[in-house]
């Protein structure tokens, strides 16, 4: 990992899953974002600076703890005596001899720098919290990561200036990373993330996508393969990185650079153009946002407006809670940009994956189904009222709507339309101005609320569909967790069902719904949405462009024959081929094929298809290829022969070989059969091929 190791790097290949699409190309910067808001550089100091390392941390104690006391008259204020409380642990905790001589220790015996330092002793002394007896003390480990949290801030702030917080131009390469550490990646010139665990919707993920970052999550053991100030390609396009490439990647990656160029400039053509299916259907094309860039970033293309409001973003980069002013300011700030277009405001959906670090909150075995969204907004009636009056104060010049996250059920979204109307009368008693009938419209992210939707029409304005949560409610399978990639997969048919049924009985009951989740914002996904009777989508502002040119390349019929034909089938892996290949019939002419090198996990040897030949090869040089050859029969693919030239034994090549040939297989749809006995011995241990093998076929050889 240390950037000082001389030996020669080895060029190298990962596969990942694109979780922000696009292509980067930079030095790696290995960091732990996972449980700090900054990210922490670990570096070796020598014996000369310990002192000064160990100073800083004193600083860094004195600055958290002046910042502490802020935050708890912040807290008094908005949350009440009682929640300001808990600061006053964090002093002592701060103060500790037991934190500082650990750190000490560290930076003198193991020579780390003071935010590895102070990460190590945090997490040692929860680890010894935690074990002990008494709830108090363990109560104090989760106060304690807050105080490491703190420190770290701080640290970053006065890091050396030869050791940035983050290197202009770099990579970062994580094992997790935190949605509020990407929040503060905005205009620090990273190129490219690379995440070992992560998953599609969380938030971390969908802030990198809004940022435009090229990300890669459920990359295994990057932090372990790359090594600081690697040259490292991120391919988010085809879901793969290339370590220290050779020559020939690095030509071949300008020219998909160039083809990307090229594509973009034909998605901005389409700025201006109207949103309508070829067949002249209208649809209607908003942005999901966190920060006011994105607002500029939408109103750029000529977003129809902000479908969804993220305000927990902008909470999110602060260390306090804003005062309704503050946020008021903000809100305008990003109102200001897509008038006279309407602004959905979402109020705080804080919990679960997006905690704040001033918002003391228990800590739950469940967070993604415990105290979040709405359900925490009217347990603080406070925090909920300063928002929504800022939000009203706004509507008196800007059109704004106020979207509810979380909604479970009549009981609560009445609880909401009440405090509202509280505002309301409150401001009117003042005198100030707002709009009275301001949209007050609900997220539909419940299953509950999914089968409660005809009685919630009743009385909202408008539905906006979550299909982030959604899906992770309805299939019990956790968002955030790439592990779960399996069983989180929106072409699940009773996802597929409710969509339906959400589109249907809104028609029916004339309020509008739009579906803001992150399928929407995945062009593959945009003919089946609208065949299953969607018209209206918010999305991430960097792919408006792609889902409008999806768009004005579907057309009603065909979208709704895709749709009655998903419906009819009740196997996840059969919608999925069906929408695919749907997808691959329709994808843009133009856009760039990225036929750059393909190559598995841990080889050294790039695996290249060539179609012309009809094999998939590897070479060394100028020796002769290794190749596993195939044949088209019909509907079905011969896998002939595989054959590893004497210089390239030994090596894993035919392995490697097969695995890129049976991937690409899956990609493609294709049915195979393994007439080469190495291929069919390949497949028996690793079963997670046989899918892809012809049964009617006695195939082996
Ligand atoms: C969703 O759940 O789909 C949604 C849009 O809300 P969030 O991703 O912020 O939870
Ligand atoms: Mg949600």
């Amino acid at each position: 990992m240390s950037s000082t190791d001389n030996t020669q790097p080895a060029p190298l290949m990962i596969v990942g899953e694109v979780a922000s699409s696009g292509l980067a190309r930079g030095p790696a910067m290995l960091c732990d974002c996972a449980r700090t808001q900054t990210a922490v550089p670990l570096r070796q100091v020598s014996a000369a600076e310990v002192q000064a390392e160990v100073e800083r941390f004193d600083a860094a104690v004195l600055a958290a703890e002046g910042k502490l006391r802020e935050v708890q008259e912040s807290v008094r204020r908005t949350l009440g005596k009682d929640e300001a409380e808990i600061f006053e642990a964090q002093v002592l905790l701060l103060r500790d001899v037991q934190l500082r001589d650990a750190v000490r220790a560290l930076c003198l015996e193991k020579r780390m720098n003071v935010e590895a330092a102070v990460e190590e002793a945090i997490k040692q002394l929860m680890d010894l919290f935690g074990r002990l007896e008494d709830p108090y003390f363990r109560e104090r480990a989760t106060d304690l990561y807050d105080v490491g949290r703190r420190l770290l801030d701080h640290l970053a702030e006065s890091g050396l200036p030869d050791v940035p917080v983050v290197h202009e131009g770099c990579v970062i390469v994580t094992s997790e990373i935190l949605a509020s550490v990407v929040a503060r990646l905005e205009g620090q010139g990273v190129r490219g993330l690379i995440v070992e665990k992560g998953g599609l919707t969380a938030h971390a993920t969908i802030l990198a996508r809004s940022l435009g970052i090229p990300t890669l999550v459920q990359v295994p053991e990057a932090t372990a393969k790359i090594r600081a100030g690697d040259l490292v390609i991120v391919d988010a396009l085809a879901g793969r990185a290339f370590i220290n490439p050779q020559a020939d990647i690095l030509r071949k990656y300008d020219q998909v650079d160039a083809n990307l160029k090229a594509h973009q400039g034909v998605l901005k053509g389409l700025i201006g153009l109207p949103t309508v299916t070829h067949d002249g259907v209208e649809i209607k094309l908003c942005a999901n946002i966190g920060q006011t860039a994105d607002a500029l970033a939408a109103a750029n293309v000529k977003a129809d407006g902000v479908g969804l409001y993220r305000t927990e973003f902008v909470f999110l980069v602060q260390d306090h809670f804003p005062s309704e002013d503050e946020q008021y300011q903000f809100y305008r700030a990003t109102a200001e940009h897509l008038q006279p277009a309407e602004t959905v405001i979402r109020v705080l959906d804080v919990g679960s994956d997006k905690p704040l670090s001033y918002f003391p909150l228990p800590r739950e075995a469940n967070p993604a189904m415990g105290f979040r969204g709405i359900r925490l907004l009217l347990a603080h009636p406070t925090l909920l009222h300063t928002q929504l009056r800022a939000i009203l104060r706004l509507s008196a010049s800007h059109p704004v709507a106020i979207l509810l996250p979380m909604i479970d059920g009549i009981d609560e979204l009445r609880a909401a339309k009440a405090a509202i109307e509280h505002a309301k009368e409150e401001l009117a008693a003042a005198g100030q101005s707002f709009a009275p009938l301001i949209p007050v419209g609900a997220m539909i992210e419940t299953p509950s609320a999914a089968i409660l939707i005809e009685h919630l029409a009743d009385e909202v304005d408008f539905f906006s569909v979550g299909s982030n949560d959604l899906v992770q409610f309805l299939l019990a399978a956790d968002r955030i967790r790439g592990e779960m990639k399996s069983t989180y997969d929106p072409l699940h048919p009773a996802v597929i069902q409710v969509l339906a049924k959400l589109a249907t009985v809104a028609r029916r009951k004339g309020t509008p719904i739009s579906l803001c989740g992150e399928i929407a914002s995945d062009p593959t996904y945009t003919n089946l949405l609208i065949g299953l009777g969607f018209r209206s989508f918010s999305v991430s502002p960097g792919r408006l462009l792609d889902i409008k040119h999806a768009i004005r390349s579907t057309d009603l019929q065909q979208a709704e024959k895709l749709a009655e034909q998903v419906l009819s089938v009740h196997s996840t892996r059969d919608i999925r081929a069906q929408v695919q290949d749907d997808w691959n019939r329709r994808r843009p002419v133009a856009s760039p094929e990225f036929n750059g090198p393909t190559g598995p996990v841990g080889t050294s040897l790039a695996v290249r298809h060539n179609v012309a030949r009809q094999r998939f090869e590897a070479q060394a040089g100028e020796s002769a290829p290794a190749f596993l050859s195939y044949r088209g029969e019909g509907e079905r693919v011969i896998l002939k022969h595989t054959f590893v030239p004497d210089a390239l034994r030994g090596q894993g090549i035919a392995a490697d070989l097969v695995r890129v040939a049976l991937e690409e297989a899956r990609q493609r749809h294709w049915k195979i059969v393994p007439r080469c006995s190495y291929v069919a011995g390949f497949i028996e241990r690793h079963p997670e091929f046989c899918d892809l093998v012809d049964r009617q076929e006695g195939n082996l050889d």
